[in-house]
């Protein structure tokens, strides 16, 4: 669905499925020329980054592979819990690897830096982070993300894989939930 089918749901669109599609073209150029020569193992966080990561491994020109993990830091309320918790976790092992995570939004950071310091345990050779969306006046920690789509202001945002209480994630854009929906 596209925002125009639920006004009443937002307040603001911030990124059209357009916009969104072009940033992640730019970066996957971007991937393409920093990784030549190198195998890169894409991890995607579910479920926010499944948009994200179909669109972005797509524009990728050579073989990858792709794994997925799941954490929580959420479930239905819209701040982060800090709390990070493994739900399902990889499937390869990416000892001696350049991992590549895939990230739907940076909030506080925290579910980053976590993973990050979980990757690097693991003995990956590399470990950098691509993500759609920043707030970076959310940020509670300092994270290291290569490569951002965009910057946005601290406000709840949905769609593009982005929930409130799972839904919303069918939604095309990124837009602002109206406030009236989770107050
Ligand atoms: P953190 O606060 O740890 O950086 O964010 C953890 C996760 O919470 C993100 O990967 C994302 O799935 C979810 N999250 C953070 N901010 C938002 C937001 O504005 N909207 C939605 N739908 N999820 C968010
Ligand atoms: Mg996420
Ligand atoms: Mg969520």
């Amino acid at each position: 669905m596209r925002a125009a089918d639920i006004p009443d749901d937002i307040s603001e669109v911030l990124l059209t499925e357009e916009q969104i599609h072009e940033k992640l073209a730019e970066l996957a150029q971007l991937v393409v020329a920093d990784y030549a020569g190198k195998e890169v193992v894409l991890v995607g966080v579910l479920k926010g980054a499944v948009m994200v990561m179909a669109d972005f491994a797509r524009h990728l020109p050579r073989h990858i592979t792709m794994d997925w993990m799941a954490v929580s830091s959420y479930g239905a309320s819209t701040r982060s819990s800090g709390v990070v918790q493994i739900r399902k976790d990889l499937d390869t092992d990416i000892t001696g690897k350049h991992v590549l995570i895939v990230e739907d939004i940076i909030d506080s950071g925290l579910t980053l830096s976590w993973l990050l310091e979980n990757f690097a345990s693991r003995g990956a050779e590399s470990v950098e982070v691509l993500a759609l969306l920043r707030k970076p006046d959310a940020m509670k920690v300092e994270v290291d993300c290569r490569y951002v789509g965009f910057d946005i202001p601290n406000d709840f945002v949905i769609g593009y894989g982005l929930d409130y209480a799972e839904k919303y994630r069918n939604l095309r854009d990124v837009a602002v939930l109206a406030p009236h929906v989770y107050s």
